[in-house]
């Protein structure tokens, strides 16, 4: 094999079932670029966002950011030549543009409001009849101040999704999706898909001690710690649940007998 044959992108995709999350630090990255093959240079930190439709019921279908959006980090190999691919394909974002995510949220419009009264009452305690500061209306304004910017914070950490960074054409190459099981105490389940071949197969190899698979006895730990979980905490209230309906179905049966 030439040397050249190590920079042409493979076509074949290689699937791989782990148990690390991509930003874990258990997570083996083989020094190739996941990208096109080539020797990496460095690391390219990224995230993606999944929306985890959990707790969309009580929603009435409207998705809730608090709890429908999950952000996973990764940092993939890469090389030089991918990185400033990369960075040429990031859109130019002025800081308007997040300033704008924040108002995406509908708590801006408690920071508005909270922020006029506010300002309406530190007029009121700088102004106080010429009487120097009115302590009353200063103490309402900092409390008002003070919600603003908490509402402030609220929007920030529901918008955060909408300010990261979107997929490039390189990092679409190490594609991963969010913790496939999410069940209490279950072994996390990442399903990785890596678009360069040569860069897969190491990848899958460097990692094979965590594959996700139902041999693995962590995988099946995780699921039996699951059920146990499930039984303490639903076993009591299904006993108490029974014994409620076997005393009433007695005391009934004794009211029958006694006819
Ligand atoms: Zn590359």
């Amino acid at each position: 094999m030439s040397d050249t044959a190590a920079v042409v992108p493979a076509s074949s995709l290689v699937l791989c079932d782990l148990m690390l999350s991509p930003s874990d630090p258990a997570l083996v990255l083989p020094p190739i670029c996941a990208s096109c093959g080539a020797p990496a240079n460095g690391l390219l930190p990224f995230a993606n966002v999944f929306d985890r439709p959990i707790f969309k019921y009580a929603h009435a279908g409207r998705p809730n950011d608090d709890t429908a959006y999950h952000i996973v980090h990764a940092r993939m190999p890469c090389c030089d030549a991918c990185q400033r691919q990369h960075e040429a394909e990031l859109p130019r974002r002025s800081s308007l543009f997040y300033v704008g995510t924040l108002f995406t949220s509908e708590s801006m419009i408690f920071v508005v409001c909270a922020a006029i009264f506010a300002g309406y009452f530190y007029g009121r305690a700088f102004h106080g009849g010429g009487r120097g500061v009115d302590i009353g209306p200063l103490v309402i304004a900092a409390a008002a101040t003070l919600m603003a910017v908490a509402g402030v914070f609220s929007a920030k950490s529901v918008t955060k999704r909408l300010r990261l960074a979107p997929q490039t054409s390189i990092t679409r190459r190490f594609a991963f999706s969010d913790n496939l099981s999410l069940a209490p105490l279950t072994a996390p389940h990442f399903q990785y898909t890596l678009y360069n071949k040569m860069f897969g197969d190491a990848f899958a190899a460097a990692n094979r001690a965590a594959l996700w698979s139902e041999d693995n006895p962590e995988v099946r730990r995780g699921r039996r710690h699951s059920l146990t979980a499930s039984l303490l905490i639903f076993g009591p209230i299904l006993a108490i649940g029974a014994w409620v309906t076997i005393e009433k179905l007695w005391a009934s049966l004794s009211r029958w007998v006694a006819h």
